[in-house]
């Protein structure tokens, strides 16, 4: 194989993408597809899951919310049916949680947001671990975020998510790795898209300054001066899961520049 060669994931590799209807996994399940891979999705909002299909015909989109065992159990059995088993697992699905200041928090609140981003992937990887290693080249990609590594004040049920998956990467990997599979987390920064959409719009209603004021706050934070973009993320997951990333696992691999703000 050529260098470039070695930098594209193999043709017909079967992949699941979590909440891979809009987002940053949208742009994941995109990438696969536009490589040659066989991609399946899930996420809990059917109306996007319906306008993902359209746009991609060959892809398997099932309902599923990750936090739900019995729905994460059909999910892999559409999966297993299907494609006859899995070589990579992008474990994408998370919520913001709520923002505020610890005390002000609700237990449903705190317990919600671990439920979908901690224990949510734990669900999905402990129904994927059989099929990932019957793969004769098998990748977890965990989403986790720079908050996973340096806290976000005001969102510490997140930050206490995303750090877990760190902790949660590195020990599958020592686990999973002498039965060939690789476990990486990615962290990414700030991200353009619906989500960021939605905080900065809070933040400027609660600041009363306008949406491109508190967007011009967050982008002056980056050192690059520049927002990441969901193909950022894809791209990195891409690279993962080709034979270039061969020999990288139990990485948490930031996709972000220094950010300011957190
Ligand atoms: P998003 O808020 O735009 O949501 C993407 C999709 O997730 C939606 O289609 C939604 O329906 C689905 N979803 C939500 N809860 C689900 C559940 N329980 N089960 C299945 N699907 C569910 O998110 P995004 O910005 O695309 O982020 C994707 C991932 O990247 C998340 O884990 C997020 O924490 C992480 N991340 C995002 C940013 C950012 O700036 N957007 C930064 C760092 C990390």
């Amino acid at each position: 194989m050529t260098y470039l060669e070695r930098l594209h994931p193999r043709q017909g590799l079967r992949v699941l993408v979590t909440a891979g209807a809009s987002g940053i996994g949208a742009a994941i399940a995109a990438a696969f597809l536009e490589a040659g891979a066989k991609v399946a999705i899930c996420d809990v909002d059917e109306a996007a899951l319906d306008k993902f299909r359209a746009e991609h015909p060959d892809v398997q989109g099932v309902a599923a919310d990750v936090s739900d065992p019995e729905a994460v159990d059909r999910l892999f059995d559409v999966v297993e049916h299907t494609f006859g088993g899995l070589d990579v697992l992008v474990n994408n699905a998370g919520v913001s949680g709520p923002t505020g200041m610890i005390e002000t928090l609700s237990i449903d609140e705190i317990r919600r947001t671990i439920e979908i981003d901690l224990v949510g992937q734990l669900v999905v990887i402990r129904r994927a671990a059989k099929l990932l290693k019957q793969s004769n080249d098998a990748a977890i990609i965990n989403i986790s975020s720079v908050a996973g590594r340096f806290g976000y004040a005001m969102r510490s049920p997140y930050s206490a998510s995303k750090w877990g998956i760190v902790g949660l990467t590195a020990s599958l990997a020592k686990e999973m790795g002498p039965e060939g599979v690789r476990v990486n987390a990615i962290l990414p920064g700030v991200v353009r898209g619906a989500r960021m959409d939605r905080v900065i719009t809070a933040k400027a209603e609660a600041s009363g300054r306008t949406f491109a004021e508190v967007e011009e706050e967050y982008v002056s934070s980056i050192s690059l001066r520049r927002m990441v973009e969901p193909d950022d993320v894809a791209l990195t997951v891409l690279f993962l899961s080709s034979p270039a990333g061969a020999n990288i696992s139990g990485q948490a691999i930031g996709v972000c520049a220094n950010v300011e703000y957190l």
